[in-house]
């Protein structure tokens, strides 16, 4: 071991002087080299070997990645770009296949052969999918090209049985990978890799191979807890073979491949069917002695089963930003700032950030043009000198990037020779500001008149570009900040234009008693209830009003209840917002269901209007008073939502709150959800990965589609809206129009409702503004909504709403229900201090009034008061 390390310390230290004397060299040479800019494109002589395919799945365009489609699915309710293989991974992850876990059969030995079979014809990768077909399992690994690549490709699959290792040359048959798609999706045939997270991205991308049951030795180290996870570990102490990985980096793209590249890619697919095996032994014997019932010993096997297939999962994304290069940009300027705070003078800042963000721009569009990756195109090191010294000749521009890249045999790339002219007029700001330096580039490059050849590559980047770029509003100045600004104002928008009331929702039609005094502000249709009874007379049309011609049951005024004699505006009581505005519940629904009939009905007190911002805000603060109250009342929250019958008997609704983990807060989920939406396809794969687990909990663990994430964006809306969306779907919630004719003589103009739907006839599904309609206990357990509609998303916090109601009727009577519903109306008004409350609203409300006769909240009619 120790002379090992000496060794490689004396190679290190020698490889680093003959670097260093082969940079000086390269140095010198460069400066020599002319620096006149050429006149046409290096890629007329340069031909690169990908552009020989003919099939790209994922192209250099900003448009998103297209998933396969397969044929054979008959569900036309999946969303368009979901995984074409989600059911069968869904239903491994439920049964997984224990008995399967035999990676080898009969005699086997660890040795590699000298032989190996390298596959480069179509008929070899026939041949080959045969072979695999045939097996329970094989070995896969995948070695990728990415430096003169703009989204890297895969230039090697390396496949071992436990007969033969194959090296599939998957440059010469690019176009023909779809023979080995079978076996990958098949999942009676177990595919075994190290770390498979992105080989699993990398064969969607290029090959739209799909793989559907796997065992990934680096997870079974996870759940092993194994003291390294890599590959070359692995290799070591369970095979006792070296590996050098620094073979990773090697150029995967030249052929034929040197003996030791063979060797090193053979390495890493040969043993794995040993390791796997291995591995499996060790997780099997972990659950014998860690476990106590004879079930569990698989436990730890069926762990690392399920992680591995989690993985396959996973769904390939390009990468998205709100400007090209933008966040390269951003993090240059950052990293190098935060590396000068002490000198650099704030005037340049200005000029040097721009410049960043312009050249990071270019380089984003030249290496989709020319498909290299932006690290060959310009180097980040390179981009801080040009940024910084700001050169004014090509000479200097070149030099710049030459000595920052002293390290580097490629730089300056073959883009930066053949189109220095580019950056020298980017450097003298020549081309103007950021947002038309693309458009030209694109066009000085493919343009009819372009200097560089049209590929599959990037083809399609023509095409969209202008649909990418044309929307922008943006002034010249900060181009990239106020498109940033206006992607996030269009999204907001397009959330208020989807979910804010359409019309105006207080009408302010007034009613009068007969003895001309008035009774309350209230919507068109109540007025003509009365109308069309003949129990009014129109007395002003504009505004609407309308006499009683019956004594009503006192007045509201002598009541204390001034409210309801106030007009009230259309606005957001937060802010005044007038343009848009969505019904806010400030009692939660999960609670006001359960409230006895006669204390529901002052609805028009307890429902505001609020604009998005407010809302979020309200609610946000709902939520965290809600888990208050839980803790105070000992009464556990969870959401979670019930697919179907089937699904709902299945599910347990436990009343005993162990279930905390089965639930998720509607603010969470909504936040969750909205993001997912958004930005889905550009956020880093984990971080994505961790919205889903949030959304996906609230679905009972289930994989979910678009839709479900739309639905649960509805979470917080106002059950109003709710339902006008349900409608809009053709999906309906409840009988609507129900007889509400005994709600007549509630005097108020309803918010929630805007009709004059009694409360007591949409306590089913009054539930949306607090975000947690309610699952009570009719649903849980007889189903019976369940059955009416399956597509019915019923959620809520379980039967906390109802206990805590229950609790509060017991404990306290009406009076500890008016004085939580004070409570809430405080959390309201401290979380977002209302500037535009109406006249007459107040914490306090008594919520005291008389009923009319026929009015459903007459407590002496329906529920005996206590
Ligand atoms: P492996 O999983 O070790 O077979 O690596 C597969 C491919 O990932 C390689 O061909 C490289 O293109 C890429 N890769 C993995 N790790 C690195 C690394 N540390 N540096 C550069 N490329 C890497
Ligand atoms: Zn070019
Ligand atoms: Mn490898």
């Amino acid at each position: 071991m120790v002379v090992n390390e000496k060794v490689k310390l004396a190679i290190t230290v020698a490889s680093l002087v003959a670097a260093t004397v082969l940079f000086v060299a390269e140095y010198r040479r460069r400066r020599r080299k002319p620096t006149s800019s050429p006149s046409s494109c290096y890629l007329h002589s340069d031909k690169k070997p990908q552009f020989g395919f003919k099939r790209i799945l994922a192209d250099n365009s900003y448009s998103g990645f297209k998933h396969l489609k397969k044929v054979s699915s008959s569900s036309t309710d999946k969303p368009s770009n979901c995984h074409p293989y989600e059911t069968e991974i869904t239903a491994l992850l439920e049964n997984p296949r224990l008995d399967e876990f035999e990676f080898l059969r009969g005699e086997y030995s660890l040795e590699m052969s000298e032989s190996y079979v390298w596959v480069e014809t179509e008929f070899e990768l026939e041949k080959l999918a045969e072979t695999l077909a045939k097996q329970k399992v094989f070995a896969v690994d995948t070695e990728q090209h990415s430096l003169r690549s703009f989204l890297g490709f895969t230039a090697l699959i390396q496949i071992s049985t436990q007969e033969e290792d194959f090296l599939v040359d998957t440059i010469a048959l690019h176009d023909a990978m779809s023979i080995l798609r079978p076996v990958f999706s098949n999942p009676d045939i177990c595919k075994v890799f190290h770390g498979a997270d992105n080989d699993v991205l990398w064969l969607q991308r290029d090959f739209h191979i799909y793989v559907v049951n796997m065992f990934d030795t680096a997870k079974a180290c996870e759940v092993l807890a194994k003291p390294q996870r890599s590959l070359a570990y692995l290799l070591e102490s369970v095979c006792g073979v070296a590996t050098n990985k620094l073979l990773q980096r090697e150029d995967w793209r030249q052929r034929p491949l040197s003996e030791e590249m063979v060797r090193y890619a053979r390495t890493d697919a040969h043993y794995l069917l040993y390791i796997a095996n291995n591995m499996t032994a060790e997780l099997r014997q972990l659950g014998i002695e860690d476990s106590s019932s004879p079930d569990d010993k698989f436990s730890f096997l069926l762990e690392a089963c399920r992680r591995s297939n989690m993985i396959c999962l996973q769904l390939y994304t390009k990468e998205t930003e709100d400007f090209p290069g933008n966040a390269a940009a951003s993090s240059l300027i950052y990293r190098h700032l935060n590396g000068h705070e002490d000198n650099s003078s704030i005037s340049l800042d200005a000029k040097f950030q721009e410049l960043v963000r312009e050249l990071c721009a270019w380089r984003d569009l030249m290496a989709r043009i020319h498909d290299e990756s932006t690290r060959y195109v310009l180097s980040d090191q390179a981009v801080i000198a040009l940024a910084s010294k700001q050169p004014s000749t090509s000479e200097e521009i070149y030099d710049s990037v030459a000595q920052a890249d002293l390290a580097s045999e490629s730089s300056p790339s073959a883009v930066i020779c053949s189109h220095l002219d580019d950056v020298y007029q980017i450097t003298q700001h020549k081309l103007g500001k950021l947002d038309v330096i693309l458009p030209l580039v694109l066009d000085k490059c493919l343009g009819t008149d372009g200097t560089c050849p049209i590929s599959v590559f990037n083809y399609s980047l023509l095409v969209n570009f202008n649909t990418k770029l044309t929307h922008r509003s943006a002034p010249k100045k900060n181009a990239h900040k106020n498109l940033k600004r206006f992607t996030r104002k269009t999204s907001r928008d397009l959330f208020v234009k989807k979910f804010s009331c359409k019309a105006p929702v207080y009408h302010n039609c007034r009613i009068y008693a007969n003895d001309g005094r008035l009774l309350c502000y209230c919507d068109r249709r109540k007025l003509e209830w009365y109308m069309s009874r003949g129990l009014a007379k129109l007395v002003e049309e504009d505004p609407l009003a309308i006499m009683l011609l019956f004594e009503p049951k006192g007045r509201p005024e002598d009541e204390g209840n001034d409210f309801y004699i106030q007009s009230k505006k259309n606005i957001c009581v937060g802010c005044g917002e007038g343009n848009h505005y969505l019904r806010y519940r400030i009692i939660p629904s999960c609670y006001r269901v359960h409230f006895p009939e006669h204390l529901k009905s002052h609805r028009s007190h307890d429902i505001v209007l609020l604009c998005v911002d407010c809302h979020e805000v309200a609610h946000a603060a709902a939520e965290r008073y809600k888990k208050e109250v839980a803790t105070e009342f000992g009464i556990p929250l969870f959401v979670r939502r019930v697919m179907d019958s089937k699904e709902a008997q299945g599910a347990e609704c436990e009343s005993t709150g162990e279930s905390e983990d089965a639930g998720v807060s509607p603010l969470h989920l909504r936040t969750a959800a909205m993001a997912l939406l958004r930005h889905g396809n550009r956020m880093p794969s984990s971080r994505r990965e961790e919205l889903l687990q949030t959304v996906k909990m609230y679905y009972g663990g289930r994989d979910i589609t678009e839709e479900d994430l739309e639905k649960a964006l509805l979470i917080g809306m106002s059950p109003h809206e709710r339902r006008k969306l349900e409608r809009k779907k053709g999906v309906s919630l409840k009988q609507e129009n129900g007889t509400n004719d005994a709600d007549a003589n509630s005097f108020e103009e309803a918010p929630p409702e805007g009709d004059m739907n009694g409360e007591s006839s949409v306590a089913g599904d009054d539930s949306g503004g607090d975000g947690a309609p309610e699952l009570n206990d009719t649903q849980c357990n007889g189903n019976i909504l369940h059955q009416q509609n399956s597509k019915l998303s019923l959620l809520g916090h379980g039967p906390h709403g109802k206990q805590v109601v229950e609790y509060l009727l017991k404990e306290y009577g009406e009076d500890g229900v008016r004085d939580f519903c004070q409570r809430w109306r405080k959390v309201f008004v401290d979380a977002l201090h209302p500037r535009h409350l109406p006249g007459g609203w107040d914490v306090t409300h008594s919520g005291r009034r008389d009923f009319g006769e026929f009015s459903v909240y007459n407590p002496t009619k329906k529920v005996s008061t206590g």
